[in-house]
């Protein structure tokens, strides 16, 4: 069967050819680990295990080698340490916040059903692959010592921009940043710069005498290359990691090991906003995984909302939408529940095989519930769709009807009444003190008696 992807590098859909089919090799840039995962974080941990649980359809599942790592060495942490335990030492404070950020990371992720990498390296722990690279970018003429600082001179490599489409000229053009003296091009990027007093620190490369720390790009450039070696298949992440980090990490890889590529296919999935507006905490609109999984959304229905739209499309995350896909997994979660174990539907297959058409997916999806089929569970639960959560939900909400059913049906009781003597007032004032105990009603008409009837559940 044939796999057609996107290659950001060629802005083209190809064919998709693994260097080893019996090893296809995938690595994708995983969380810096200093706060909550948010959503638009998701998307990428969501996306691209459709592709690994793809490649494993198609390859067999020992033949497929999926990379996503976590950066533990970051600016961002080291502030972020310092700031919530201040009255720790800073080494003990950073292990504690990236320890603890981890496993959050993990507990929020597991319940979106995504299936673990085969590795995932912590950049801590390849400081030695970092040095190695950065001697030898140094030794042969792509990087250069200044200020205690490894740099990468852009100016070595003739084709840098190649990913993100744009020439040096183009981009030195537009450097907006203020340059660092040391640097001798402005568009030059760090590879190892000096630990202050505080920070992390390791021996330096090059001679250099004080002790250092990586810069952010070259972390995947040694972890991918400890674990999938100097050119694999695929790398993916998000849009936004396309330029600088990608660009960037491509340079070092094929700059060390003198290789025309880093990664065959480059895959980049689009930006998530919320409500139609960019996730900021400013703007009060950032939503994490872990408040989403709080408020009561099965982590099934958060990935298979974010499987509606194709990966490569900015998506637009709405309550409303959420909503719809909680109606559309509870009316399948009987056929996932009673899945005989057969294999996925080929059409369902074929969608994907077409650049991860996940909303082609669905569309069959639904033709399979509409006919009936019974292929419908088994290919659920391929997609990663366990039924757990929602079963855990459903539980969740029939304890709660349970334990409310003695308030609930005086209320209604009353409600009714008031109805009955057209004392709208009071029967609205009671829906809505329902309403806050978190209970919905659904007025209907007795076709026989024309009573009104009223039936309430436990709203998410
Ligand atoms: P970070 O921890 O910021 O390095 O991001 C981890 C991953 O999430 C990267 O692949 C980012 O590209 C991706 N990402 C971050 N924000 C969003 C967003 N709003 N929508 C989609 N992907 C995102
Ligand atoms: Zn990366």
């Amino acid at each position: 069967m044939v796999l057609r992807l996107y290659n950001t590098l060629t802005r083209q859909k190809g064919d998709f050819q693994p260097i080893d089919p019996s090893n296809v090799r995938m690595y994708v840039c995983g969380p810096t680990v200093y706060d909550y995962a948010h959503i638009g974080n998701a998307r990428p941990v969501i996306v691209f295990d459709v592709l690994f649980r793809l490649l494993r359809h198609i390859y067999g599942p020992d033949h497929v080698t999926y990379v996503r790592n976590i950066t533990d060495v970051d600016d961002k942490i080291n502030a972020r340490a310092a700031e919530r335990y201040p009255e720790l030492a800073p080494e003990a404070a950073i292990r504690k916040l990236t320890e603890e950020t981890a496993a959050q990371f993990h507990k929020d992720i597991a319940a979106l059903g995504v299936l673990a990498p085969t590795v995932e390296p912590r950049a801590t722990e390849h400081i030695l692959e970092m040095v190695e690279l950065c001697d030898t970018l140094v030794k042969n003429g792509h990087a250069y010592v200044a200020a205690d600082h490894v740099l990468f001179d852009v100016s070595s490599m003739p084709d840098y921009g190649r990913l993100s489409n744009r020439s040096l000229e183009e981009m030195e053009a537009g450097a907006r940043v203020e340059v660092a003296p040391y640097k001798k091009g402005p568009m030059d990027f760090v590879l190892w710069k000096p630990s202050k007093p505080g920070e992390p620190a390791w021996p330096s490369p090059a001679g250099i005498k004080v002790p250092g720390r990586p810069g952010w790009h070259i972390e995947c450039s040694a972890m991918s290359w400890k674990h999938l070696g100097k050119v694999f298949d695929i790398h993916g992440g998000g849009i936004d990691l396309t330029f600088p980090h990608h660009e960037n990490e491509i340079a070092q890889s094929r700059c060390a090991h003198g290789t025309p590529v880093m990664a065959n296919l480059w895959m980049h999935n689009g930006f998530l906003q919320v409500e139609g507006e960019k996730m900021s905490k400013s703007l009060g609109n950032f939503i994490t995984i872990h408040e989403l999984l709080e408020d009561g959304w099965p982590g099934e229905v958060l990935r298979f909302n974010m499987l509606r739209t194709h990966y490569r499309q900015p998506i637009d995350w709405t309550k409303k939408s959420l909503e719809e896909s909680a109606r559309i997994l509870d009316s399948w979660r009987p056929a996932i529940e009673t899945a005989n174990g057969n294999a996925p539907a080929q059409s369902v297959i074929d969608a994907l095989a077409d650049d991860l058409n996940t909303p082609a997916a669905i569309a069959e999806l639904h033709k399979l519930a509409n006919a009936g089929d019974p292929g419908l569970g088994s290919t659920l639960r391929f997609l990663g769709f366990s039924g757990e959560t929602l079963r855990a939900k459903a539980e969740k909400q029939a304890e709660t009807a349970g334990a409310m059913a003695d308030r609930v049906a005086p209320l209604i009781a009353a409600r009714l009444e008031a109805r009955k003597r057209k004392d709208f007032a009071e029967s609205d004032r009671i829906r809505d003190e329902l309403s806050a105990m978190g209970i919905a009603l659904k007025d209907t008409k007795n076709k026989q008696t024309g009573e009104i009837e009223t039936t309430w559940e436990v709203m998410r």
